[in-house]
């Protein structure tokens, strides 16, 4: 894409009511519009990450057999006071809204319920299972605090999964095959080696910890304790020494750190099948509860995750297999062979995004280090002098001049 034609523009300074890292510095380089505290729209640069991770997400969730669906944000009253959900004082974030008729609405927060209805149309016999499905849809909470940008978004994308099995065996079997997916969602984000199957509360209807999977930074709300040889920490919120037993740890052993939470995956037992009356028969025609997990992934959380830990004071630096573009290519003055290269990129299958406007070569660098493409590639009298286009990674600091077909090899890499 040719920048003179991207509508959005750097900026020098982020609103002043903006305190978190990653909202600053996403806002300056205009991936993300501001439209109150923790909502932001995402202009095309933005948009091209999240569809990046969305992306990942999706490849690992159908790697593991999950059923790609789209639940609907709007949800009926009566089905979450089949659980006793809807009066719950303990679910204090919920957008509520009303039909022209006063009948209360619930605006999506979480899906179980409504999984759960749905499911039930088709689901019968101990042959249906096991399965999963899942969905990334926009969540909406009515968070106290949202000042950490993408972090926490009163109107957010999560990835949310529900597995339904007909014994915990099964249940099992599928709770780990998807912890195992969670890692390599993280693992192709770059954020593997940093984060950590996180034991946490698991809730009142299971004697079982649920896992988080927190990825350590300074910036995180989650005190846990790290395990780095075994790799694996606790939530404070857990750190009891009857609980430190059960779990094999040992206090010698661990380290405090705090953690930002990019995923989360529950056992619930048989709570919302049984209190919908969801149930199957088994080979001798008997009836019997329906064992559910549920698997969330923040990924516009991800993303600001992302953002927040890989910038330094320059800008946004992208991991490549999330970066809106491959390439920025930089034309300093050199217009008929920068559209040359250009074209001839692209022709490769190379997303280059080309700084073809009129401006500073000063202002062309600032704003390329702000963007936070992976590879930088200028086109300058003094390149093309050199034989080539000068190249340079945007988290390393020698550039090298090289030919462009010298350029597709290490791309192609
Ligand atoms: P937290 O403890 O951070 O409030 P949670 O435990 O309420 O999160 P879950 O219901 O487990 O969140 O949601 C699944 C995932 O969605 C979380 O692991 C997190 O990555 C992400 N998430 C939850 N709340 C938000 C939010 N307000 N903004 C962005 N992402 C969120
Ligand atoms: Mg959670």
């Amino acid at each position: 894409m040719k920048q003179s034609q991207l509508f959005t523009k750097t900026k020098k300074e982020a609103p002043s009511d903006e305190v978190a890292k990653n909202a600053q510095l996403l806002i300056r380089a205009g991936f993300i519009h501001k439209e109150m505290a923790g909502v932001y729209a995402y202009m095309p640069l933005g948009l091209r990450v999240l569809e990046n991770i969305k992306k990942i997400v999706r490849e690992e969730m159908n790697g593991v057999g999950g059923q790609e669906l789209m639940m609907t944000t709007l949800q009926p009253k009566e089905i979450w006071e089949k659980t006793d959900r809807w009066d719950d004082a303990k679910v204090d974030n919920w957008f509520k809204t009303k039909l022209v008729n006063g009948t209360e609405l619930g605006v999506g927060l979480t899906h179980e319920e409504p999984i759960v209805d749905a499911v039930s149309n088709y689901l019968g016999s101990y042959k249906d299972m096991p399965f999963a499905v899942y969905q990334i849809q926009n969540k909406f909470r009515n968070e106290k605090r949202a000042k950490s940008g993408l972090l926490r978004g009163r109107e957010f994308l999560m990835k949310d999964m529900y597995t339904f099995s007909r014994d915990q065996k099964q249940h099992n079997e599928e709770y780990e095959k998807i912890v195992k997916a969670y890692f390599r969602v993280y693992d192709r984000l770059g954020l593997g080696e940093i984060t950590y199957r996180t034991y946490a509360d698991g809730g009142i209807f299971t004697p079982r910890f649920s896992d988080e999977f927190q990825t350590l930074s300074d910036v995180g709300e989650d005190k846990i304790y790290v395990d780095e040889k075994k790799r694996v920490a606790i939530n404070d919120e857990i750190f009891t020494d009857e609980n430190l037993e059960k779990l094999g740890l040992k206090r010698e052993d661990l380290v405090e750190k705090k953690g930002v939470e990019v995923g989360n995956t529950f056992h619930l037992e048989s709570k919302y099948t049984d209190a919908l009356e969801l149930f199957y028969s088994d080979e001798k025609g008997e009836k019997q509860s329906i064992i559910m997990g549920c698997y969330g992934i923040g990924v516009s959380r991800l993303m600001g995750v992302i953002a927040e830990l890989f910038a330094d004071d320059k800008g946004l630096v992208w991991p490549e297999n999330i970066a809106p573009f491959s390439v920025h290519l930089l034309n300093l003055g050199e217009d008929g062979e920068a559209e040359k290269i250009y074209a001839q990129l692209l022709k490769n299958g190379i997303e280059v995004l080309f700084d073809d406007r009129e401006a500073q070569a000063g202002q062309k660098f600032a704003d390329s280090d702000l963007i936070g493409i992976p590879y930088r590639a200028v086109i300058s009298k003094k390149s093309l002098a050199a034989g080539g286009i000068e190249v340079k990674k945007r988290n390393e600091s020698e550039s090298k001049i090289m030919t462009v077909e010298e350029f597709l090899q290490l791309l192609k890499k």
